[in-house]
């Protein structure tokens, strides 16, 4: 076993050596532009570009044609929610989304909201879950479109999107969802889910960094978007920018692995999550799960441990473990996770958590190591606070 131990995979993952050697040819003889549709080089790079939409397509039941390649889930959001609304604005103005989503879904929000959409925020409950009851209540005529994420980046929580599927096709109403932390690591089917527009990110699920992609429904509905990055008019005048061939190639690659792999990986991993829960909760006391752990992403384990300090505890881990805390550093002053907030955490026991995120490459080995050293250093941090 090797030292350090990269439990961070909501953060990244590390890149399948199978994707690097997919993208490789892109970096040599197939440098193509995938624009350039009249010589060899232009028509290699067009056919890459097509067996990845094929891949990703796949994966999650949709068409290769309904994909629109993007610099990442951060953009997939912004073009969905700011292209959706622009183009739907003489429909109505109201938009209902979740508390506790990406900041690259609220944030797009609070921007709508500045140029006159109305935005509904439905909270969550103790476990991390939206009611969807309450959500259909809050539907109105002049609602254009739901954004529900499928799994939450901190706490892993899976939410009911399938339900919400069936509510937003029933009242007519388009449903986004951001799938960044979900796709290769759940099952992600777009039409059981009912869902118009889905986003993901190749970067979180063993592929390259700044390559995603908004899926768009082209029937049944079919989505129209107002472009939100004009110039050359690439993927049909939905985003213009030269392709990122090697990205979306790699991108492409990752699909089809995770496709082949994701049953093998989400048992195993769900094992080695609850065994790191195990030990936790044969070791320690004052400790909780924090959100559901029914509904949960297999690799992802959010706890706190009170009477500690995340960071003293990952500053204690000693580069040994590399897992994440659960606050966000705001300039001057440590903000508790918005999350952990929403799901009614105090400050100190918000202040206290620790997000661990498994992936495909984690043993058994590292998983014990890592539970040992997490023990010690809570040990010692509490008896320090209480001397
Ligand atoms: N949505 C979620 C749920 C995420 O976890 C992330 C990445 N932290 C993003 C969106 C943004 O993805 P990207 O890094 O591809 O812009």
């Amino acid at each position: 076993m090797k030292l350090p131990i990269y439990l961070d995979h909501h953060a990244t993952t590390p890149v399948d050596p199978r994707v690097v050697e997919a993208m490789l040819p892109c970096f040599g003889e197939s440098f193509g532009n995938a624009a350039s549709s009249m010589h060899p080089w232009g028509i290699k790079a067009g056919e890459l570009v097509w067996q990845a939409r094929e891949q990703l397509a796949k994966l999650i039941g949709g068409k290769p044609g309904e994909v629109v390649f993007t610099s990442g889930a951060t953009e997939a959001n912004n073009l969905a929610l700011k292209g959706v609304c622009e183009q739907y604005a003489s429909k109505g103005n109201h938009i209902i989304s979740v508390t506790t989503e990406h900041k690259s879904v609220l944030d797009p929000l609070k921007h709508l909201e500045k140029k006159g959409f109305e935005v509904s925020y439905l909270g969550v409950n103790s476990e991390g879950l939206i009611d969807v009851e309450e959500l259909n209540s809050l539907i109105m005529d002049k609602t254009i479109l739901i954004s529900v994420m499928l799994a939450n980046n901190e706490i892993g929580v899976v939410q009911p999107l399938e339900e919400v599927g069936k509510i937003a096709k029933k009242r007519g109403v388009l449903l986004h969802s951001d799938a960044a932390q979900a796709l290769g690591k759940i099952s992600v089917d777009v039409q059981k889910l009912n869902v118009d527009l889905m986003s993901f990110s190749a970067h979180k699920m063993y592929g390259p960094k700044g390559v995603g992609a908004l899926w768009v429904r082209s029937y049944d509905p079919k989505v129209h978007l107002v472009a939100q990055m004009h110039g050359g008019g690439q993927e049909e005048g939905v985003r213009s920018g030269t392709m990122n061939v090697p990205g979306i190639v790699g991108f492409g690659k990752a699909c089809e692995i995770a496709k082949e792999n994701l049953e093998e990986d989400i048992k195993r991993i769900t094992e080695l999550r609850n065994d790191l829960l195990e030990k936790f909760e044969k070791n320690l006391d004052e400790i909780r799960v924090n959100g559901s752990l029914e509904h949960r992403l297999p690799g992802n384990l959010n706890m706190s441990f009170e009477h500690t300090e995340s960071d003293a505890v990952l500053l204690g881990l000693n580069q040994e473990v590399g897992a994440s805390s659960g606050s966000a550093c705001d300039s001057e002053k440590l903000e508790p996770s918005y999350v952990l907030k929403e799901i009614g955490l105090s400050t100190d026991v918000a202040n206290a958590a620790i997000r661990f995120g498994i992936g495909r490459s984690n043993t058994r080995e590292e998983i014990e190591y890592a539970s040992n050293k997490v023990i010690e250093v809570v040990h010692k941090l509490r008896l320090m606070t209480k001397s």
